[in-house]
């Protein structure tokens, strides 16, 4: 499926936005493989830009020039006999958890509330408390914008806390290795457990999450990381920022490092309310926060 001027507020998980170019969903790999064709020959625009969920993009109010390709619909994923799971890159992380569950494989409870994909995931090194994705990756399937794939083994990739070498940056800090790339799958491990407690525990996170999270309304998850041995959360508070609303956006009463889109909220209003906070908690805690969720700046190309 192929949009012009599709609004990406539609995509992205806080509802915020303003049109793309173009916005292609492919349903399959042969799919996702002509986009990057047709992108090559010039017949779609480029730049591209990969995403999964968008539940970690702020995109910009004035819309983004390209082809923004969304592999969300490229969600499939299958069970091995030997416990590895097969999934492609838009398989929904909680979906997969859940349906792990039922089969009596665990090790995945953690996923249960991270609304993104395995793509998303593996970019982010998505986790909680509990686990993240690189503990239960074991190989990551990618295209060269050219449309050669290839597969990397988990022990050849580093990872940190809600950071991968997939991110523009790697580690270093300096441009990544697989800039361009688009992750099309991966396989996952799991490991034997009894269903009935591995659902039940399905359920205890999901209520727990519900509690402390602002769930009813649209986010981005945690805007801010958690510094070593705190938590953005209890700093924002502390700081006096909790409920503390710019336009429409607001620092969720409920839980200070989520900003909630009360209604036809606009990124600008996010991203200058993020810098107030992060300015006050720096000025209280001497704590310089930094960022979790992808700020996409606004009349900025995407980029490959
Ligand atoms: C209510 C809520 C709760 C959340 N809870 C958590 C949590 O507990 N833990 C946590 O870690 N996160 C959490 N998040 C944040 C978010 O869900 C995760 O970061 C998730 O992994 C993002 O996946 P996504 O598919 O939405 O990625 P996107 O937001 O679409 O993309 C994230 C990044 O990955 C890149 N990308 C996506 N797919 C691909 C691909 N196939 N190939 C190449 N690059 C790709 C994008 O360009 C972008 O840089 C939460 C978010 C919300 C809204």
């Amino acid at each position: 499926m192929i949009f012009f001027e599709e609004a990406l507020a539609r995509l992205s998980s806080i509802r915020t936005g303003g049109p793309g170019q173009v916005v292609a969903l492919p349903e399959s790999l042969e799919e996702l493989l002509v986009v990057l064709e047709r992108i090559r020959a010039g017949t779609l625009p480029s730049p591209a830009r990969f995403i999964g969920n968008a539940s970690n993009i702020l995109f910009p109010d004035g819309g983004l020039m390209g082809t923004i390709i969304s592999l969300k619909k490229m969600d499939r994923f299958q069970f091995r006999p030997d416990g590895l799971i097969e999934a492609d890159a838009g398989a929904f992380l909680p979906r997969i958890a859940f349906h792990a569950a039922r089969q009596g494989r665990g090790g995945l409870g953690f996923l249960s509330g991270i609304p993104g994909t395995v793509g998303g995931g593996i970019v982010m090194n998505a986790g909680t408390t509990t686990g993240e994705m690189s503990d239960i990756l074991c190989e990551v399937r990618l295209a060269w914008p050219d449309g050669r794939t290839f597969s990397v083994s988990r022990d050849d990739l580093l990872f940190s806390y809600r950071t991968s070498e997939f991110q523009n940056e790697d580690l270093s800090g300096n441009s990544s290795r697989w800039r361009g790339c688009v992750i099309i799958g991966a396989v996952l491990e799991s490991i034997p457990g009894e269903s009935s407690h591995l659902l039940e525990e399905w359920e205890i996170l999901r209520r727990k999450r519900s509690e402390i999270q602002p769930l009813d309304k649209p986010s981005l998850g945690s805007v801010f990381r958690n510094p070593p041995d705190d938590f953005a959360g209890r700093l924002i508070e502390s700081s006096g920022w909790k409920g503390a609303r710019r336009g429409a956006i607001e620092v969720s009463p409920r839980h200070a490092n989520f900003f909630v889109n009360t209604g036809g909220g606009l990124s600008r209003d996010f991203r200058s309310l993020l810098e107030d906070v992060r300015n006050a908690v720096f000025r209280e805690n001497g704590v310089w926060l930094e960022t979790e969720v992808e700020i996409v700046p606004e009349e900025s190309p995407a980029t490959v």
